[in-house]
């Protein structure tokens, strides 16, 4: 994963969770004196920050800054997109893939663009389901294709490492609009992602 180092952290919310997160490790049982924790809550505050920075950007932006009138009518797939994301039931991580197909109708968009879309929805507390909507949404109103899929596949580890503890489970979610309606166009695109999902 490409980790972008953010420079601009906000300098009083930092401060502010500097001191929450110094008294939620003493609250946990732990000495933030410490020497291996004194830079802890100042590091997990950046963290933090730059995990939930998609809050402050506009996936629509980041579309619209690479739309190419083209005129194509082949699905075209993006599969295998890294995806890590925050539970917001947790605040623990889930992290998988994220497999995005959409059937242009005059405009096209960058294949990146369709990855940093999904980081920018990642980026924040989500349940899975919203997560892959908001992804199929944005690329539907700003597009204008005649069709959009998104398949999710990703493993929580709010479920991995407590509560049911089901170690291997991975969660599939679906969303699609349009021709994907269709089961021709859907299982065309399940099939060419290879998902076991039917
Ligand atoms: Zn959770």
């Amino acid at each position: 994963m490409s980790y972008k180092k953010k420079d601009e952290y906000d300098e009083q919310v930092t401060a502010q969770l500097v001191d929450n997160y110094t008294n939620t490790l003493q609250l946990l049982g732990e000495d933030p004196q410490r020497e291996g924790l004194l830079k802890t809550p100042e590091r997990v505050a950046k963290a933090m920050q730059f995990l939930t920075q998609g809050y402050q950007q506009d996936a629509r932006a980041v579309l619209e800054s690479a739309k190419f009138h083209e005129e194509v009518s082949e699905m075209i797939i993006v599969k295998d997109i890294e995806l890590y994301s925050m539970c917001e039931h947790h605040m623990l991580p889930f992290y998988g893939k994220a497999h995005v197909a959409y059937i242009p109708n005059g405009y096209i968009t960058g294949l990146s663009k369709i990855a940093r879309v999904v980081d920018v929805y990642s980026r924040r507390l989500q349940v899975q389901e919203r997560l892959t909507h908001q992804i199929m949404e944005v690329i539907r109103d700003t597009l204008n294709p005649l069709g959009v899929a998104v398949v999710i596949e990703a493993s929580h580890l709010c479920m991995m490492m407590r509560g049911v503890q089901k170690q291997n489970s991975v969660t599939t979610t679906s969303a699609f609009c349009g021709e994907f309606h269709k089961n021709e166009s859907r299982s065309e695109f399940i099939r060419l992602i290879g998902s076991h999902l039917h």
